[in-house]
């Protein structure tokens, strides 16, 4: 094995691997560490989002969404099923399948852009070295970098009041891996993972209470929008406390027993299985010698500056690490910044243009500003919205819940923020991602040729509705004129 490279990055999820991809590509010599290991015990590539977070979870959405679709039948589109069964076994076998394909294709691009794959648990010391603990031995090596990318990703938060407990008190990636689905099924935390474990389970059949701390539901989320998922996952049969802390949990007889508080006092539920989706924190413990810490923040981040430097000279970090939102595609692009930095490139990502999505069915999405935001810093917009209802391909689909709200500023008209929540939003967002990226207008965004029939005709009508011209709306003040 060489012992000195240009770069060595640690980890190697979404943020990690695709840094090393791209130093490859720009002619440096990479090495990669990674101590990820499968449940068959084989090292795999990709980190929490391709094994344990991001691709299982969607996997699992899709398989869920068909089944419960199929269960309910599609009498309304003139379609009869009969026979509808569930194998979850094969489910889970599919999720395994997709994962390992996914993992393996990693493998290849390391294999073909020239990075040198190193199993074993990455130790930053001093004067950008790196120790490595292979994965089946004690017997560490130490390699030599003109640079370091620290990007090691972050772990569930665990809480006191929920300990976890074998199958019964589960984080998020036991969550993925049950053999049944729990009769009565408890989650704390309502956020994005708690949404989106909670739908997979609902519709494979489990009655699911979220117990979510925040009186607000969705915080981060456009008011609006927020207001109208609550509405529409309640209407689903998801059981949402908010106010909801939870004190303390026991194992009984197989059962989980929850306490929780909220303003109206003590609470007792008793549950089959419980998920903790509390959140997530940086994977930043153990990873630095004590003479090669870089400034650390008190909840574990990494202190960098807006290029990803750490205080520790040519050592960076990236992705889940860092501020910012702990999102695979943020971790990506700082990766591809870091890797054009290091080989002495101009690079920059930009942090007012990141999308976010919930997976649920609706689908939610943003990018930019909220509203509630910019009321706050008492910056002047005008806001135009259309829903899906009035969608000719929604309507087809036989999914018209949710609307896309376009935020513009009030005097240049340029785009500050999308807000959408209804069909295919996920996909949909990338039109908002690039108005922002281009600083466009709404009134660019209104000047745009939409194809017909599509569900992007319902971001058109949006940026037409800024400037109260959406064509598919009658109204009322107008009709009197
Ligand atoms: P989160 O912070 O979004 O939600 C956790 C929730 O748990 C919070 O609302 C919090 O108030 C609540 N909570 C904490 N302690 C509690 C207690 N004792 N009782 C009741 N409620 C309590 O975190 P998450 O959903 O775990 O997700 C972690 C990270 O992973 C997030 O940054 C998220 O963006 C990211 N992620 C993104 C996606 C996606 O892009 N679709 C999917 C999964 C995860």
């Amino acid at each position: 094995m060489n012992d000195r490279y240009d770069v060595i990055v640690i980890g190697a999820g979404p943020a990690g691997y695709v840094a090393a991809i791209r130093a490859a590509q720009l002619g440096l010599a990479v090495a990669c560490v990674d101590d990820w290991v499968d449940p068959r015990g084989e090292s795999a590539l990709g980190g929490t989002c391709l094994n344990a977070g991001c691709i299982p979870s969607k996997v699992l959405l899709e398989a869920s969404e068909i089944y419960d679709k199929a269960r309910q039948g599609f009498a309304d589109y003139g379609v009869s099923v009969s026979g509808v069964g569930l194998d979850l076994a094969a489910m889970m076998a599919r999720k395994d399948r997709v994962v390992s394909e996914l993992t393996r294709g990693i493998a290849g691009l390391f294999e073909a852009n020239g990075v040198r794959r190193i199993t074993g648990r990455g130790w930053l010391l001093s004067g950008c070295r790196v120790e490595v603990t292979p994965a089946q031995s004690r017997q560490t090596v130490v390699l030599e970098a003109g640079h370091v990318i620290l990007a090691t990703g972050s772990v569930p938060v665990q809480l006191d009041a929920a300990p976890l407990h074998a199958n019964l008190i589960v984080d998020s990636t036991g969550a993925l891996a049950f053999d049944t689905a729990p009769k009565r099924l408890g989650i704390i935390g309502a956020g994005v993972i708690g949404l989106e474990l909670g739908a997979v389970w609902k519709r494979l059949g489990s009655e699911v209470v979220l117990l979510e701390a925040q009186p607000e539901f969705l915080s981060m989320c456009d008011r609006q929008v927020a207001q109208e998922a609550l509405r529409q996952y309640r209407k689903q049969g998801l059981d949402i406390r908010l106010g909801a802390r939870v004190t303390g949990c026991a194992v009984e007889d197989g059962r989980v027993g929850i306490e929780y508080q909220d303003d109206a006092g003590d609470h007792a539920e008793t549950v089959d299985r419980l998920i903790v989706a509390a959140g997530r924190r940086p994977n930043s413990d153990g990873i630095c010698a004590p003479d090669a810490e870089p400034v650390i923040d008190s909840g574990g981040f990494i202190h960098v500056d807006e290029q990803c430097r750490t205080s520790l000279p040519g050592v960076y970090a990236i992705g889940d690490l860092v501020r910012g939102p702990m999102l695979a595609h943020k971790g990506s692009e700082e990766g591809i910044m870091v890797a054009e930095l290091i080989a002495g490139h101009a690079a920059r990502v930009n942090y007012d243009a990141i999308p976010s999505v919930i997976y649920t069915r609706p689908e939610i999405a943003w990018a930019g500003m909220t509203e509630q935001a910019l009321k706050t810093v008492d910056r002047p917009y005008r806001s135009g919205t259309f829903a899906f209802a009035a969608n000719g391909r929604a309507r087809a689909l036989g999914d018209t819940g949710g609307f896309i709200k376009v935020l513009a500023d009030a005097k240049t008209d340029r785009v500050l923020g999308v807000h959408m929540i209804g069909p295919h939003c996920s996909e949909l967002i990338a039109s908002a991602v690039l108005a922002l990226e281009f600083g466009a207008s709404s009134e660019d965004l209104a000047a745009t040729m939409f194809a017909h029939p599509t569900l992007s005709e319902t971001l058109h009508e949006a940026a037409l509705d800024v400037g109260g011209r959406a064509i598919h709306r009658a109204r009322k003040d107008r009709a009197k004129d």
